[in-house]
């Protein structure tokens, strides 16, 4: 059975890393990738959130797709990590990307296998094993 405390490090784990990268490449950006749609949860995002006993976010159609995602602000996003759409936790741009890989190679490792330690982590919560 996956605990909360589990779970939260290991979205912390994760967040440490990319904030690390995003703080030093998002600030010069010219194509920002936090559009509304992106803000917007899928299925497994829904029965994550509600797994976690949160309430989802309310869905509003207020604004275009295109249009800056709602939950960003000056300083990046407001949600906290476990709270956004796992798509924000799983996408890297080209340039997020480069400024990982530009890390000593063991910490690029470790960073990756904590992403997948948080991707089984999500993925056994949303199929629980049958027992
Ligand atoms: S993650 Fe990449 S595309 Fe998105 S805002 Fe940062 S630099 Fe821009
Ligand atoms: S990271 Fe936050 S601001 Fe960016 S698209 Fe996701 S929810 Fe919106």
């Amino acid at each position: 059975m996956i605990s909360r405390a589990d779970l939260m490090n290991a979205f912390d784990a994760v967040s440490l890393y990319i904030e690390r990268h995003t703080s030093l490449v998002c600030p010069s950006c010219k194509n920002i990738c936090c559009i509304n749609k992106h803000g917007n949860y899928d299925d497994s995002d829904e029965i994550f959130i509600r797994a976690l006993g949160l309430g989802s976010l309310e869905q509003l159609y207020d604004r275009m797709d295109t249009e800056p995602c709602r939950y960003l602000q000056s300083s990046g996003c407001s949600l906290p990590r476990y709270r956004r759409p796992f798509r924000c936790t799983w996408y890297f741009c080209e340039g997020l990307l480069s400024s990982m890989q530009d890390d000593p190679p063991r910490e690029y490792r470790a960073f990756i296998r904590n992403l997948e330690n948080l991707r089984l982590l999500r993925q056994e919560i949303l199929n629980p094993p049958v027992v």
